[in-house]
């Protein structure tokens, strides 16, 4: 098992290896034509919707946490970044 010694990350279509995960998006992308999910928090690329949902939990749930909690005292105001909130969970259900 030699695969993942230098390059870690293989594209499951052709096994074709990458150093970085930003190159084999950049690979499934223009070889495969794989539609590249978005970050709507920080734009990151993913290529899984379900390395979105593990990258969005790891980076951006305390976040949401944080925000969630802030809105049970004010319900009141509503910001523009509760709106991307809320199209960014309209967006998960759609997968
Ligand atoms: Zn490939
Ligand atoms: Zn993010």
């Amino acid at each position: 098992m030699n695969f993942f010694h230098h390059k870690k990350f293989v594209c499951e279509q052709d096994k074709e290896k990458f150093e970085t995960y930003e190159e084999l998006i950049d690979h499934s992308r223009h070889v495969h034509h794989i539609t590249i999910l978005k970050c709507n928090g920080c734009g990151k690329e993913f290529i899984h919707e379900k390395d979105r949902l593990h990258h969005v939990r790891e980076e951006h749930e305390k976040e949401l946490d944080r925000r969630e909690h802030k809105d049970e005292y004010k319900k009141v105001v509503k910001s523009p970044q509760e709106e991307i909130d809320e199209n960014s969970r309209k967006f998960s259900d759609n997968f």
